[in-house]
């Protein structure tokens, strides 16, 4: 249980066994053969790493000796609804935020436009800038706003670009292969995050990193010192070499336990009954008037409003509602902002909900509205 895997040598099984989980998870999900990845602690240092890839690349691999000063400014795509994960990766590698570009979204699942991505690329080429890469989502946080995945790949192909996706909640849900859809072309990815300790229900620090091309990553983030040298072992895999930490959990255990115990249907059956739960609350509060639907169930998050009376201050009055829901203790639910202006998030993920769990929710809220 205290197994130290940061080298092959250091603990030959946790590694082996990483190799193992990260290929079941690959099939799970549906990406192609030739995938290849590991187990992080979390989404934000996988993004962390693949900008910091983005950057190397993009500057010739010269980053980490060089610094950035005096080089080429670089800018990096992604789309308003993106993670604050993904602003922070882009501080922290130095790119800076002033050159995280936001790409217009579009249509109703809030993607990024391709079009206009395509025309800022090319108006920062012509500025003399340096596109480094692109961030795609699928389910963002705010409201679960995703990306025309595949139209994003050909864009990064187009100019030479890394295309890193950040499906760390709804990527779970690509067990399921009638969801796929929502990422069709994610095959085009150089770069995939998804949480297996968000909605599939593993402990927390168990995120699946995907990447196409391995080498890219360890020639960004690869260090070897004498000590850190496993004489005779060149052949081996060293994960600590595709992540920021040198020390590293025996993280696979979590996800062979995991389907092992509970197994990919029995976890499918999880995924469809908390979006079909979702969504029938989803209609019920349509239904109810004085509610508006926000934005509509994007896997099993979906977000509404309550309107008041007339001449009533509409975010107000919704902040002042999560507050007396949460404040009630029953359920708890966040709020968040579209195009301005407030709206109540409504998410299923709970390992062990049932459906009665979350109708639950409908009087509760009818009845904290009407007191308030
Ligand atoms: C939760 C989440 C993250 C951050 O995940 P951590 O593992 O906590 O770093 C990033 N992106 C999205 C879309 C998320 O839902």
């Amino acid at each position: 249980m205290a197994a130290v895997c940061m080298l092959w040598q250091t603990s030959p099984a946790a590694t082996e066994l990483e190799t193992k989980m990260i290929d079941w998870l690959r099939q799970a999900f549906g990406l192609p053969d030739g995938f290849k990845g590991c187990i992080q602690d979390t989404a934000s240092t996988a993004t962390l790493a693949a900008v910091l890839v983005m950057r190397e690349r993009a500057l010739g691999f010269t980053g980490n000796t060089a610094g950035l000063f005096g080089a080429q400014r670089l800018r990096v795509y992604c789309s308003p609804e993106a993670h604050s994960s993904i602003d922070r990766a882009i501080w922290f590698s130095g790119i800076g935020a002033d050159n995280l570009v936001r790409i217009p979204i579009k249509g109703p699942l809030r993607g990024a436009d391709p079009e206009a991505l395509r025309a800022l690329i090319q108006a920062d080429i012509a500025a003399g800038m340096k596109p480094a890469g692109i961030i795609g989502n699928v389910g963002a946080t705010g409201v679960g706003a995703t990306d025309p995945i595949g139209a994003l790949a050909a864009i990064a192909r187009e100019f030479d670009l890394y295309f890193h996706v950040d499906a760390a909640w709804a990527g779970t849900a690509m067990i399921c292969p009638e969801l796929r859809h929502l990422w069709a072309g994610i095959e085009g990815a150089d770069s995939i995050v998804i949480n297996p300790h968000k909605w599939l229900g593993a402990q927390q620090h168990c995120t699946a990193h995907f990447v196409r091309d391995p080498s890219t990553l360890t020639r960004t983030l690869a260090a070897r010192p004498d000590y850190l040298h496993t004489l005779g072992q060149d052949e081996v895999v060293n994960y600590s070499e595709w992540g920021i930490p040198l020390g590293r959990e025996f993280r696979a255990l979590k996800l062979w336990f995991l389907l092992r115990a509970y197994g990919l249907e029995a976890l499918r059956a999880m995924i469809r009954n908390h979006i079909a739960w979702s969504r029938a609350l989803c209609e019920k509060l349509r239904a109810t008037p004085g509610f508006e639907i926000v934005s509509d169930p994007a896997y099993s998050l979906f977000s509404f409003r309550y309107l008041g009376k007339s001449g009533a201050n509409v975010d107000d009055l919704n902040l002042a509602l999560v507050e007396s829901i949460n404040a009630d203790g029953r359920i708890y639910l966040t709020q968040t902002r579209v195009d301005g202006a407030v709206a109540i998030r409504f998410q299923v993920g709970q390992f062990e909900c049932t459906e009665a769990d979350v109708m639950s929710a409908y009087p509760v809220i009818t009845e904290i509205v009407a007191r308030l």
